[in-house]
């Protein structure tokens, strides 16, 4: 009897456990995953900022160490990071030691205000033209843009940008575990840096990279660059690949789906470009040609406008 009872009891406490995931109703419920040794990954929802996923949308990273912790990419806002907070104390309540942050896109690192309060004393990385960014207009353009598309969920959200800069080929120690930057810009943005923890073997791609969705390449960015970042990225050979959105893979989902979509999009662009055909002409030539990536998650809204930045670009190299 007793045996059933106390089996009872475990069976709860693991339902309980289940259930404290953070439920965002119809979007899901989301926690952290291990996907590497001492590695930790939040999978957001694939979907833009919106009054439903209250801004969440990014892949939160946990890395732990000895006696802390270290996240990249906490997330949207503050509201947000407190969420991602209580996530991260169901994996361990060592204190956060350093955050790393991808690029300037805000739905990556303004949750930084809630990390900060918390541990006044952590030490956060970024790009230094990153920095700058966050703590000019963009910073602020980015706040404003959240608490928009959330209908105000995200207000009280502040700007708390890295202060330590890291760049291509930096060596990083935190509590004895060992990160590697890489930096290809532009690609994605102007801002943007791969991180490597060494002893996992996990690459960080930021928005380098993405898996079911599509993102914006805003007018800071290189799909060319993009490409070769990512040829670069498959070369380092890591065991796992932690995507900006989507899921974390080896690099065959987490990095090669995009990758090639990006060449064939260099591709057709650059035969309509030597046919002399307008980016929207090559757009509607080719759209048939793109049916695998039809169902990844914004690819209507910005399959016109990759062919256009790819037409762009192809056009200035021509020149
Ligand atoms: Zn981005
Ligand atoms: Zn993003």
């Amino acid at each position: 009897m007793l045996k059933i009872v106390s089996l009872f009891i475990s069976f709860c406490f693991m339902v309980s456990l289940e259930s404290h995931a953070w439920d965002l109703g119809e979007v899901g419920t989301f926690q952290f995953e291990k996907v590497n040794q001492n590695v930790y990954v939040m999978h957001g929802p694939l979907s833009e900022p919106s009054v439903a996923n209250h801004g969440f949308m990014n892949n939160p990273g946990l890395i732990i160490s000895d006696k802390g912790l270290i996240v990249i990419d906490p997330g949207s806002a503050y509201s947000v990071g407190k969420e991602v907070l209580k996530e991260i104390k169901k994996i361990s309540d060592k204190p956060i030691l350093a955050v790393f942050n991808t690029h300037i896109h805000g739905d990556h690192w303004l949750a930084n205000q809630a990390i900060k309060e918390i541990y006044p004393d952590v030490k956060m990385y970024g790009h230094p033209d990153m920095i700058t960014q966050a703590n000019g207009d963009e910073g602020l353009i980015w706040v404003d843009m959240m608490e928009r598309l959330t209908e105000g969920k995200t207000k009280g959200t502040k700007v708390v940008a890295p202060e330590l800069s890291v760049n291509q080929g930096d060596a990083i120690e935190v509590d004895g575990q060992h990160f590697r930057i890489h930096s290809m810009i532009p690609t994605h943005t102007n801002t943007d840096i791969m991180i490597e923890h060494v002893e996992s073997k996990t690459l960080f791609l930021g928005d380098n990279s993405f898996y079911l969705r599509m993102g914006r390449f805003d007018g800071s960015a290189s799909m060319l660059g993009n490409i070769k970042a990512l040829e670069y990225a498959t070369d380092l050979n890591m065991t796992a690949y932690v995507p900006g959105h989507g899921q974390t893979g080896k690099s065959d989902t987490a990095v090669k789906p995009f990758l090639d979509y990006m060449i064939r999009v260099k591709e057709v662009v650059q035969v309509g470009f030597d046919d002399e055909l307008q980016d929207f002409e090559i757009k509607e030539k080719v759209i048939g040609q793109f049916d695998d990536y039809k169902n990844w998650e914004g690819f209507s809204v910005n399959f016109g406008k990759h062919i256009n930045t790819m037409y762009l670009e192809i056009e200035k190299t021509a020149w």
